[in-house]
């Protein structure tokens, strides 16, 4: 199972692409901590579900 996850909407950990918006700060931050709990809970059931979970960023750099 590979998820490829955009940077913003997944809020990429210390990815330049996932920066909070300036304007609608109340908006966005329970949003997008919502799609990373979301993510978090997904990969949990599946993992115990026997998959293995690769997630791969959308801009992803090393
Ligand atoms: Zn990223």
């Amino acid at each position: 199972m590979v998820f490829v996850n955009g940077c913003f909407w997944h809020m990429h950990d210390g990815c330049k692409y996932a920066v909070l918006p300036q304007s609608n700060a109340d908006y966005w931050i329970p949003k997008l901590q919502a799609n990373r709990e979301r993510d978090e809970a997904n990969r949990k059931n599946l993992e115990q579900s026997g998959w293995r979970v690769i997630t791969i960023w959308e801009y992803e750099q090393k």
